[in-house]
């Protein structure tokens, strides 16, 4: 199950750009600051955010973001995302 999202971002207080990565994994299962995820940035400008407890599984908890430009560091966010807000 790979989920393809354009990415969000905010603007902090001193202006800077800010790229809100899902809090959570694809399926939901994992907080992925608590589990571990890696995030890689493909040549075509797609942020690939995978889980690594679901990597250990069959499960693909991989996202696919889609960048709209720049952002001068990544935070979480519980609500950027669709599937983000389940409390499992
Ligand atoms: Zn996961």
């Amino acid at each position: 199950m790979v989920s393809m999202c354009t990415a969000q971002y905010r603007v902090d207080g001193l202006g800077a750009r800010i790229v809100l990565l899902p809090a959570r994994c694809v399926p939901g299962e994992h907080v992925l600051a608590a589990s571990g995820y890696t995030a890689t940035l493909t040549a075509e400008g797609v942020l690939c955010v995978a889980c690594s407890a679901c990597t250990t599984s069959d499960v693909d908890g991989r996202w696919l973001l889609a960048t709209t430009g720049e952002a001068s560091r990544a935070e979480f966010s519980a609500t950027a995302y669709p599937n983000t807000t389940s409390t499992r």
